[in-house]
Parts: C-alpha cells; structure tokens; sequence
C-alpha cells in the first residue's frame, strides 16, 4: 500500500498532467448544480450538459420543480439512463428543499443526505464545488484509481477510500486532488485498456507493471 506521501506525489504528477481539471458540470445556480450531480449517476457530465439548458430554463427554482410531477421532468432527460427514477429524485429533493429548508439548498453533509437521490458522493460534490467546504468526493474513477494504484486495498469501500484519501491529502488540496484523480481515470487510467505503457505512474503500480509484463 502507498504512503501518505506516496499518495499526495501521484496525485500531483496526476494534477501536473491536468493542471486544467475540474467540475465539467455547468448550471448557473446552486439548485441547478445540485440537480446536474443527480443527473450525473451513470451518465457523462456532457450527456447532462445538453439536456440541462432546456430542464433549467423550464424549472428555475426548487418551488418551480416542487409543483411538478416526475412526469413533467421526463421529456427534459428522458435521453439519460434511469431517467425514470431520476425525475422522481428531482422533484422529490426540490420538495425537500421547499418543505425542510425554505427553498434553499442546504448545506451539510447530513441535510443534504435527506434529500431523495441525494448519497454522500453528490453531497460532497455539492459541499465542496458551492459551498466551498473541504470534502472529497469518491466517484467511479477516483475509486478505481486508489484501489489500481494501492492508495487502498483492492477491496476497499467508497466510504473507506473517502477516508484514506482525507488522510493522506492535506485538507485544502482535497478538491483539487478529486478533480485531479478524475481527469487522470477518465483519460490515462480507463476502466478498460489503461494506458499503464505510457503512465508516469507505472513504477509504483503493481497493476500497471502486471498489466504491462
Ligand atoms: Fe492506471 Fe496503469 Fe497508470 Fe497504474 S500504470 S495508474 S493501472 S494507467
């Protein structure tokens, strides 16, 4: 398993190779930013982004979304998987908002969490992108990236990865270091055909040195 400083190293040789990393999500408000996160389960930040402009400008705020029926939202994403069941988490969270939080979104860990569709990797992402509060969001590739590379054992829950990289990583680069593992899964180390030949990470990666020799 890598040390705590083995761990912030590759994080910054991942963040020297994406210095330009960071949420690729777009919404102009904090409630569209936290409907775009929900969205993102299971589909790419740019399949959201093309739907997002037309469900924004139909539902601008929670009280908008709130009066609606799942029905309403479909025709807006129905273009991303699950469509279905993420309509209902729309409306549902922004009647959460309107009826627990006097139509703001709120902003700690446990309150967003009682929002429908709302699990600790979107409220971190929340947390952190608007409300600037340290987190450190464990998504699918930040999960695959520390298990790859022994930041974690192979085995690892999201919720212990979360607290391994917290650890390790000092508090005000924990954002930078979520955008960083990102970009680094997304374009070097995929979840299918990693380019382990061309990794600057390859001599502290047993996986990478069993998928090359
Ligand atoms: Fe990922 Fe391969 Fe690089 Fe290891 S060597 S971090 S598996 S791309």
């Amino acid at each position: 398993m890598l040390t705590n400083k083995e761990i912030v190293d590759a994080i910054h040789q991942m963040r020297a190779m994406y210095p330009e990393a960071g949420t690729t999500l777009k919404a102009d408000t904090t409630f569209h930013f936290l409907l775009a996160t929900i969205l993102s389960a299971q589909s790419t930040d740019k399949s959201v982004n093309m739907i997002t402009p037309a469900l924004f400008t139909r539902f601008p705020t929670p009280k908008s979304l709130a009066k609606a029926e799942p029905e309403d939202a479909e025709p807006y994403i129905q273009s991303l998987g699950l469509y279905h069941n993420k309509a209902k988490y729309l409306v549902n969270a922004a009647r959460g908002i309107v009826t627990n939080f006097n139509g703001q979104v709120p902003h700690t860990m446990k309150e967003l969490t009682s929002l429908p569709g709302v699990g600790r990797k979107v409220a971190n992402v929340v947390l952190a992108e608007c409300f600037h509060i340290p987190a450190f969001p464990v998504d699918t590739h930040v999960s695959r990236v520390a298990r790859r590379l022994g930041m974690v054992n192979p085995n690892a829950t999201v919720l212990q990865i979360e607290k391994r990289l917290k650890e390790a990583v000092p508090k005000d680069e924990w954002l930078d270091a979520h955008h960083a593992m990102i970009f680094f899964g997304r374009y070097q180390c995929t979840a299918r055909n990693p380019k382990c030949n061309k990794c600057p990470l390859l001599p502290i990666c047993k996986y990478g040195q069993d998928n090359v020799f």
